[in-house]
């Protein structure tokens, strides 16, 4: 009858095992949106889909009250989508106390006169939560502090030019002093460590 994605645990990904294993094309990627879709008018109910999914995000429902239930279970889902990727891949869970909200920014790294180094990244995204290079043990014997904030906004990113999460703007008495956008991952350790060289001996 109609097919349901749970998108509080489910990646979006364009290589979703429903799309594989859907034999109508119902289950599709919009490449416009970006996002898988379903058009339940080709749905045939074969539920190969759901058995597709190794996380339990694609639901099936065979009449209009079973639609309803399983609608209604997917609101009241607690899970995040971060907590998805800490299970399934490895992402690294983020410490409070790196965190800053982003109405804290301004007191917090602009007024303050101590060099500082601010990562943004977006919950949602693998490449900012996936385990890529540990970012403050880079700076663990350098006297900078390190913070986080979890941009919820394009006004912020447009403010600093910031073309991709992750990304690390460094700070030094309110002003910003360099920038690195995009995901590292453990192999381009050196790469990163040489960029972050170059921006801090400005610092001095
Ligand atoms: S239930 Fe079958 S036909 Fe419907 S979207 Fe899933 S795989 Fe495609």
């Amino acid at each position: 009858m109609a097919v349901l994605i749970n998108f509080k645990i489910c990646d979006n990904s364009e290589d979703c095992n429903g799309i594989d294993v859907c034999p109508t094309g119902a289950f599709y990627w919009d490449k416009k949106k970006k996002t898988i879709a379903i058009d339940n008018s080709k749905c045939i109910s074969c539920g190969k889909c759901e058995e597709a999914c190794p996380v339990g995000a694609i639901r099936m429902a065979k009449n209009e009250r079973e639609y309803k239930k399983i609608k209604k279970e997917i609101e009241k889902d607690p899970r995040k989508l971060s907590d998805l990727f800490i299970d399934r891949y490895g992402a690294t869970p983020i410490h409070p106390a790196f965190l800053i909200p982003q109405n804290k920014f301004e007191v917090q790294i602009i007024r303050s006169t101590n060099p500082a180094v601010v990562e943004l990244f977006n919950r949602e995204s693998i490449e900012c939560l996936l385990y890529s290079v540990p970012i403050k043990e880079l700076f663990k014997d350098m006297d900078i502090r390190y913070r986080k904030i979890e941009v919820k906004d394009d006004s912020f990113l447009k403010k600093y030019k910031v073309k991709e999460l992750p990304s690390l703007l460094f700070f030094k008495a309110g002003k910003l002093t360099g920038k690195i956008d995009g995901y590292f991952d453990i192999k381009q350790k050196k790469e990163l460590k040489k960029k972050i060289n170059k921006i801090i001996s400005k610092f001095k």
